[in-house]
């Protein structure tokens, strides 16, 4: 245990468009920081997670905050491995001197390109030799869904740049649907919104507190309103404007939608022996972005399906892994997961 704790030698990782999570075996999570870093014209970093994030739209001109991931997968091959480097020896803190392997998990959909970006950097970034699962699988764990069962269970993640379903059984994906919808397509519909209606300004990040503060996917109980500050667009003079969730849930509507098809979509290329199982246990849901108020009762309304909410999604993903890692020889063999 002391010798885990000095020097790990597996770690979990989850690479997400918004945040990057890293487990240390036998410590638990000890990385959650934003997907992003900021490095000068020399290529040396400036900032890191959140204090990077703060910087996006922020910096001067020899600065750049850069966001490596991009709807699930990396789009900046070499940033995305300066910041995992960087990640990394925070994690590890300098600890360790033997190289740890590591599982780190990736979408259903992924192409053998995007994997060995994910390889390639991961292993640049430090690590000996790395196990991947696909992603849903692990949120199913961490969901302690029972998969190792011949019974249908379905998971919906909800994440930054993508929406993705999958239905699971006997420890594998038996049919998957990705689509491009996720929180930060909310986010650009409030900004959308607020432009059109409005003519305010306000920036990508305001546009995101709005959707998690007031947004909504079915009326609330009490609707409420949010003090929008921004810049004019018309003349430039500071402005506020108070805007309702009515509006923002009239703004999100299409996304919504969105998300609900891709639920559909997959329900639809189930088995129908799966498809009953789905029925009488119903749908479980994660990601950040399935904290959006109410989306479980648009849902259910749309598919007459029970919808459970992870108790934690933005962690529900490196749990699962953390959960792999702790019976490793068994799900290893379980879900046929070989080093690369
Ligand atoms: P990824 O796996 O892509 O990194 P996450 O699962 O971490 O994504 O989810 C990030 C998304 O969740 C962001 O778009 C964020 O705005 C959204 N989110 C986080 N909290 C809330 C909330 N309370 N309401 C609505 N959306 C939220
Ligand atoms: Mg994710």
């Amino acid at each position: 245990m002391i010798f885990n704790k000095i020097h790990p030698r597996y770690i979990a990782l989850d690479l997400g468009t918004t945040s990057t999570l890293i487990y240390l075996e036998g410590q638990g999570v000890v990385v959650n920081e934003p997907s992003v870093i900021a490095v000068n014209e020399r290529g040396q970093i400036e900032a890191l997670g959140h204090a990077a994030k703060k910087m996006l739209g922020r910096t001067p001109p020899n600065i750049r905050a850069i966001r490596p991931m991009e709807d699930g997968v990396i789009t900046d091959y070499e940033t995305a491995e300066l910041m995992l480097k960087a990640l990394l020896r925070q994690a590890l803190k300098g600890a360790s001197v033997v190289k740890p392997r590591a599982l780190c998990c990736v979408p259903s959909g992924i192409t053998e390109v995007e994997k060995r970006a994910v390889r390639d950097s991961v292993k640049n970034a430090g690590v000996r030799e790395i196990y991947m699962i696909e992603e849903l699988i692990a949120a199913a764990v961490g969901m302690q869904l029972p998969i190792e069962e011949s019974t249908g269970s379905i998971v919906v993640d909800v994440g930054g740049g993508t929406t993705e379903v999958a239905v699971m059984s006997l420890g594998g994906v038996v049919v998957s649907e990705s689509q491009k919808i996720g929180g930060n397509v909310m986010d650009q519909a409030v900004d959308r919104y607020l432009r059109s209606h409005y003519n305010i300004f306000v920036g990508e990040q305001i546009c995101e507190q709005i959707k998690m503060q007031i947004g909504s996917a079915v009326p609330l109980e009490e609707e409420e309103t949010f003090a929008v500050k921004g810049r004019n667009m018309l003349n430039g003079t500071p402005i506020t404007v108070n805007v309702s969730s009515t509006e923002i849930r009239d703004a999100l509507r299409e996304c919504i939608m969105g998300v609900i098809g891709a639920v559909r979509t997959t329900l639809e290329k189930t088995p129908p022996e799966l498809a009953s199982d789905i029925v009488s246990a119903g749908i479980n849901m994660t990601g950040g972005g399935s904290l959006l108020k109410r989306l479980d009762d648009a849902i259910t309304q749309e598919t007459n399906l029970l919808v459970h909410r992870a108790a934690s999604p933005l962690t529900t993903i490196i749990e699962g892994l953390g959960m792999i890692l702790g019976d490793f020889r068994r799900y290893r063999k379980l879900f046929n997961l070989y080093p690369t």
